[in-house]
């Protein structure tokens, strides 16, 4: 178990792409943290850094008091799960798991009792003399989890390691590893571009943009408090609807829709209304017009997708929003409604500067 402090981290490759820029972070004993980001963000080039299969550039890696930028990728007591499992195709799921201790030279028995332990705890006990590719997606997964368990590192580094499961996999997967990490209390790093996974699975997460982390907090802190468009635009299914406006010091105005109740705001800047699709209901007395094009039908709650009427975007085309509601209320397609939004829960952005003003 250990603390990782990363120091002014910087990555360029050998191209000239700096995709790490300076990035400052503190993970704690035991912490679950998760980088996510778009695709080609740097997230990946990170991890990488701290397993040290990628040279630092500039600025410090600290695993507990030892800085580790030169140290062998070996001799870091990091281990790492990737997304093509990369196991051993000719070994058994012991040989697999094994490898890495008979490497560093532990007794028969030690190996046995620690890949039966591991075995069990990820109820892979029965498949342990077959090969990888006897085994479903699922399950080879799991072998490469054991591999890293049997290792008892200070740090687990997971790289994407659910994306080639299918989707209900990805789910049970995902709750799994959670519990896993919670039960060893092993301080892990997890890297994905998805935000439903960030978001279950992270103590903290850091969102990456362009090799930064734009924000960095507990999930509930970056959905209700992002501190820029992206980090709200990131966070969040169905995506927050952002409502192209300006202010005239009085009301916030698009198209020909007026919302009151605001001041403070820059005028005639180019803003942008924030509201989660759960914020918005359907009221006969609210501020906006919207019309039906698609309901979704998710079981408990509805999802429901339309036009907001005499909003305008930049481009002049339709602005397209969506709200949640109880699965009870299913109105029609093509239906003109009022809707209301919360305000205490609306934000507020400078478009230009991306950052959130309210
Ligand atoms: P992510 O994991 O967020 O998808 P990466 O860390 O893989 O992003 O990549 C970040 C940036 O660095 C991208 O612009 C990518 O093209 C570039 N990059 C990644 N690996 C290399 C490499 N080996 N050589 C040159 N550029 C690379």
């Amino acid at each position: 178990m250990a603390d990782v402090k990363l120091t002014n981290v910087n990555k360029t490759y050998s191209n000239g792409a700096h995709a790490v820029r300076g990035v400052n972070m503190d993970i704690a004993n035991g912490e679950f943290i998760v980088f996510v980001g778009p695709s080609g963000c740097g997230k990946s080039t990170l991890l990488r850094m701290v397993a040290g299969l990628e040279s630092v550039t500039e600025g410090d890696i600290h695993i507990d008091d030892q800085r580790i930028n030169d140290v062998s990728p070996s001799e870091r007591n990091v281990a790492m799960v990737f997304q093509n499992y990369a196991l051993y195709p000719h070994m058994s799921v012991r040989g697999n798991m094994s490898y890495g201790l008979k490497n560093r030279g532990d007794s028969k028995e030690e190996i046995n009792n620690k890949v039966v332990a591991a075995a069990k705890t990820l109820h892979i006990e029965e498949f342990l003399d077959r090969r990888p590719n006897q085994l479903s997606g699922g399950q080879r997964q799991r072998v490469a989890m054991g591999r890293a368990i049997v290792r008892n590192p200070k740090v687990f580094l997971f790289d994407e390691p659910l994306s080639n499961l299918d989707a209900k996999l990805r789910v049970q997967m995902r709750i799994e590893i959670k519990k896993l990490q919670r039960k060893m209390g092993v301080t892990s790093i997890y890297v994905t571009h998805d935000q439903t996974e960030a978001m279950t699975l992270a103590d903290r997460l850091a969102v990456i943009n362009n090799g930064q982390i734009e924000q960095m907090g507990k999930p509930i802190e970056l959905y209700k408090d992002p501190k820029t468009l992206f980090v709200a635009s990131f966070i969040g299914s169905p995506q927050i609807n952002l409502i192209p406006v300006r202010f005239d010091g009085k009301l916030l105005k698009s198209g020909n829709l007026e919302v009151k109740g605001f001041n403070n705001l820059p005028e005639g800047e180019n803003l942008a209304l924030g509201i989660r699709p759960e914020h918005l209901r359907i009221d006969d007395k609210g501020p906006l017009s919207f019309r039906i094009d698609l309901v979704e039908q998710h079981g408990a709650d509805n999802l429901i997708y339309g036009t907001l009427i005499d909003a305008a975007t930049e481009e002049g085309h339709d602005l397209e929003i969506c709200l949640r509601v109880n699965q009870k209320q299913e109105p029609k397609i093509g239906e003109t409604l009022k809707l209301e939004y919360d305000h205490e829960n609306a934000l507020i952005f400078n478009k230009e500067t991306g950052l959130r003003l309210v």
